[in-house]
């Protein structure tokens, strides 16, 4: 679905997949049935979560997590601005006002230390978040510990948008295990670590939660008859309890999820793999490299380079323009959220998060999936050292 001969990501797609698929379209379900269920338990067990719950899409899974979280109009939802727009945007569907915290020069993460001086002053003002959105950029968590403290100390909800890391770990337990964030959100979508085609999980610890976004992920209705308001009566019934959605994952999509599943490690095991050969083949050029931060084991979705513009004759525009030339998908991740028209007109402006807005004038993702072979990446290292030699 690309017109690049070698994408900034991709999927891999094997014929158990396709039969996994085939499968389920010809038994009796193909909304939501009980693959979805076993796609959640595997997930659940892979990382060591209580529950999972899965929906339609991330997006879908970081609004009800907000929603379970409480966040209502009046509060505050803070992230990062070195994200997909997804991350704050479920605030505003919340009716919340959003707000960022920057980025730590190195890890390219939300900065733990800049989030505890917000806080400080929040307090101060009355003003502090009921949610956090902690996003694990490029598959690498934040400084969570860190985090914890502070959601501890200041009473908010710690939400961890691992839509990057799956796979992943942090202190030696697996990104979703729920010791940090309340709630971790997954994606599958086709350039994630694995993929369903569209697709998102809720992880959780707190059986309270996981059973909120299971009503909110289909209308708000519950059947079960402990939780209804008129007890006792035909096993037709049910009850709209809450203003709910349809964010249903379809049995269709979490047979391909599931399948997924069984290669996970290894598709993190190339991603790992690759990025350090990235790491030795790139040392030597005008670049900053990505840095792993002391704890975390990073899935790699993304690997983002710095381009070190003092030492380039090319703008970051031209470095661009000349590998996409060469037929190589590079990509930007991201622009910062907080510079979108849309954030603009809630009264952000250029120059709100120095550090996120100096990182995406010098930031270029290159191409890193499982089948990403050693050939077409020495390829890629090539190409750049042509271009900014
Ligand atoms: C991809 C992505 C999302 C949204 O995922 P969808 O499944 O496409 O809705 C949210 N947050 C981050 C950081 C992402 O990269």
């Amino acid at each position: 679905m690309t017109p690049y001969r070698i994408p900034y990501g991709c999927q891999s797609i094997n014929q158990a997949d396709i039969d996994a698929v085939l499968q389920v379209l010809k038994s009796p379900w193909l909304t939501q049935g009980p693959t979805i269920e076993r796609f959640e338990q595997a997930l659940a067990d892979y990382c060591q979560a209580g529950h999972a719950v899965a929906v339609c899409n991330a997006t879908a899974a970081l609004h009800i997590a907000c929603l379970t979280a409480g966040l209502g109009p009046g509060d505050f939802l803070w992230t990062s601005p070195n994200t997909f727009v997804a991350s704050a945007n479920c605030g505003r569907y919340c009716g919340a006002e959003v707000d960022f915290v920057d980025i730590d020069p190195h890890t390219w993460n939300m900065d733990a230390a800049l989030l505890a001086q917000k806080l400080e002053l929040a307090e101060r003002n009355g003003t502090l978040p009921k949610v956090v959105v902690v996003v694990a950029f490029a598959g690498q968590s934040a400084d969570m510990q860190a985090i914890a403290e502070l959601a501890e100390r200041y009473g908010f909800v710690l939400i961890e948008d691992a839509a990057h890391a799956v796979g992943a770990s942090y202190l030696g337990l697996p990104v979703g295990c729920g010791t940090y964030a309340a709630m971790t959100i997954f994606s599958f979508h086709p350039v994630k670590i694995i993929t369903s085609a569209e697709g998102g999980m809720v992880l959780t610890n707190r059986p309270e939660f996981a059973e909120r976004l299971r009503r909110l992920r289909s209308h708000g209705i519950t059947s079960d008859p402990a939780l209804m308001q008129i007890p006792d009566t035909g096993l037709w019934y049910y009850q709209q309890l809450e203003l709910g959605f349809n964010y249903r994952m379809t049995d269709l999509h979490a047979a391909l999820g599931l399948s997924q599943m069984s290669r996970l490690d290894e598709f993190v095991a190339r991603r790992r793999e690759l990025a350090a050969r990235y790491q030795m083949l790139l040392a030597d050029l005008p670049l900053t490299l990505p840095v792993a931060q002391s704890g975390s084991d990073s899935a790699w979705h993304l690997y983002v380079v710095r381009l070190d513009l003092s030492r380039i004759r090319l703008t970051q525009k031209q470095v661009f323009d000349e590998l996409r030339a060469a037929g190589l998908g590079v990509n930007l991740h991201y622009i910062p959220v907080h510079l979108q028209p849309y954030y603009q007109e809630q009264g952000f402006a250029e120059g709100d998060y120095p550090e996120a807005e100096r990182y995406f004038r010098e930031a270029l993702s290159l191409p890193l999936y499982p089948e990403l072979t050693d050939e077409l990446q020495d390829e890629v290292v090539t190409h750049l050292q042509r271009i900014l030699d």
